[in-house]
Parts: C-alpha cells; sequence; structure tokens
C-alpha cells in the first residue's frame, strides 16, 4: 500500500527530541525521507538513526536556527543531500518566564529569536523552491500561548501569538500555490522542555517538582499532558496531499483547553 507522504521530502527543525522528534519519526512512518536540525548532534544523530531503521533517508544538520546565514547553509544542505523540502516542520522554540516588571531584555530578544525570527528565516529560505515546484506543506508549532496569555510569559506569549499571525499572513501569500501553512498550538505536553518548566517552576515556588507537574495536570480539562506523538499525529494530516483545504488554521491539540 502506498503511503501517505510517500516520495516526500521534509525538513523538521529541532528534530532532536520531544515534539520535533516525534514529528520526524511519524512523517518518515509514512514514508516521508526527514531532515532533521538542532545546535547539538548526539541525539539528533540518535533520531536520524532511527529514521533510518524505518527505512527512509534521513540527514542530521547541526544549525541554529537564530542565525541566518546557518538557516541558508541548512536549506541548501538538505536540498544538496535529500532533495526538495516538500514539508517543513518549523518546531525549534524555547520556553522562558520572568514577571514584566524588571524582565530582562535579553530574554525578550532571545524568546522572539528562537519562537518568531526563526520561523521567518527558514520559511524565507525554503518557500521559494515549494512556489517553483508548486507543491508545500509548512507546519509552524505555535501554542495555546498563541492564542491565550501565560501568566510571566510576556515574551513567550508574545513570540507564540506572532507566530500564528506569520502562519495567516503567509498563507494568504501562498494559497495559489498549493501550499498550505498552518500553525498546531498544543497545550502543556510531556517533553524535555515541560520537564526544564516544572523545575523551573518548583524552584521558584518552594513546591515539589511533582505537585507542579499535578497543578499543571489540573489545568488541562483532561487531567493530563499531551503526548508528543498527539501532536505529531496533526502534523501528519496536515502534511498530506488531502490537507489542501486546510490552510491558515491555529490547530489546538490541548484536551480542550481553549476554544477558539
Ligand atoms: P524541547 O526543549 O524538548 O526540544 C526543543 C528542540 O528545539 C530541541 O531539538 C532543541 O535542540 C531545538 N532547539 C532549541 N533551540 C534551537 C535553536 N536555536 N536552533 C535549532 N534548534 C533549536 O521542546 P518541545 O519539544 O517541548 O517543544 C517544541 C516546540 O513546541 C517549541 O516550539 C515549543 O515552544 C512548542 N510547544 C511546546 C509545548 C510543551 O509543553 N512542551 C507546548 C506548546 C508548544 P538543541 O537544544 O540541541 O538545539
Amino acid at each position: 500500500m502506498t503511503k501517505l507522504l510517500a516520495d516526500r521530502g521534509a525538513l523538521v527543525t529541532g528534530g532532536s527530541r520531544g515534539i520535533g522528534r516525534a514529528i520526524a519519526l511519524a512523517l518518515a512512518a509514512e514514508g516521508a525521507d526527514v531532515a532533521i536540525c538542532s545546535r547539538s548532534m548526539p541525539d539528533l544523530q540518535k533520531v536520524a538513526s532511527e529514521i533510518e531503521d524505518s527505512g527512509q533517508r534521513s540527514l542530521a544538520v547541526a544549525c541554529d536556527v537564530t542565525d541566518a546565514e546557518q538557516v541558508v547553509k541548512l536549506v541548501d544542505q538538505v536540498v544538496d543531500g535529500l532533495g526538495p523540502i516538500d514539508i517543513l516542520v518549523n518546531n525549534a522554540g524555547a520556553a522562558g518566564s520572568h514577571k514584566f516588571i524588571g524582565h530582562p531584555d535579553e530574554l525578550w530578544e532571545r524568546m522572539l529569536a528562537i519562537n518568531l525570527t526563526s520561523v521567518y528565516r527558514v520559511c524565507k529560505a525554503v518557500v521559494p523552491q515549494m512556489v517553483e515546484r508548486e507543491w508545500g506543506r509548512i507546519i509552524n508549532i505555535a501554542s495555546v500561548a498563541s492564542k491565550i496569555p501565560t501568566r510571566y510569559a510576556s515574551a513567550y506569549t508574545a513570540s507564540k501569538h506572532g507566530v500564528l499571525g506569520l502562519t495567516r499572513a503567509l498563507a494568504l501569500e501562498l494559497n495559489s500555490f498549493d501550499i498550505t501553512v498552518n500553525a498546531i498550538c498544543p497545550a502543556y505536553v510531556d517533553t524535555p522542555m515541560t520537564t526544564a518548566t516544572i523545575a523551573n517552576s518548583a524552584e521558584k515556588t518552594g513546591r515539589s517538582p511533582d505537585e507542579i507537574r499535578q497543578i499543571i495536570e489540573q489545568g488541562n480539562p483532561q487531567g493530563r499532558l499531551i503526548t508528543p506523538e498527539e501532536v505529531a499525529a496533526v502534523a501528519v494530516l496536515l502534511a498530506g496531499d488531502s490537507s489542501r483545504g486546510i490552510t491558515s488554521q491555529g490547530i489546538n491539540v490541548d484536551g480542550g483547553e481553549v476554544l477558539f
């Protein structure tokens, strides 16, 4: 049986762990060849091996997606090594929090650079070849913070709102080329990022990590964290040919936390 994404080439940023790893593996399971990038190689190479074990080609590239020159090189390397990028998943991101009074400028700039400007940069490098081929699927891993604010996280919230805005503006511009642009908006997902957020919050509040985790779980209508695989399943759906009519959307994977 032909797989959903057979003969497609994909690039997943931040593919070394967490949501990015799950998406890379899920795209490969559906027949795509998958390039992945992150700043450090060892974990990335492990994921590339897992992709190859599933029978698809893979390429692991060390790249800081906040660096414009590295992004251009990344895209050249992927196109040379694997072929055209049909599916782009902008997943690399980072969390950070601070109350607004006394907010460090460095945190603001870092959040905007990794969560928003990197998406702009990678799209800028990839979109021309999608336009030329008149086919593409761009999937931006945003957040429920793209729609509702997170307390003490003004920079993260602003950056993720920005990703949804960029998603919609780009979708409008690319509509005539069979290129869709969508955002996935997860609530808390069980990944190393959330483990770090829990540890940080435990340190700040004096509560135990287990208590913080429970508070987070209780804040979700389903009383749990989302799994990376649930986010990956939506990415696979959006990456397929049959999802042509779905564009400009911010699709919540959040157990019913946000209702718009
Ligand atoms: P993780 O911290 O578990 O993984 C982040 C990935 O991004 C890693 O591969 C990391 O590798 C990479 N990365 C970070 N900075 C850069 C950079 N400058 N250049 C290239 N790669 C980078 O995060 P998650 O899997 O939890 O999150 C993935 C995405 O999902 C993020 O955009 C996040 O905001 C979003 N999200 C996460 C939620 C959650 O609860 N976890 C909820 C909603 C959205 P390395 O550090 O080696 O570079």
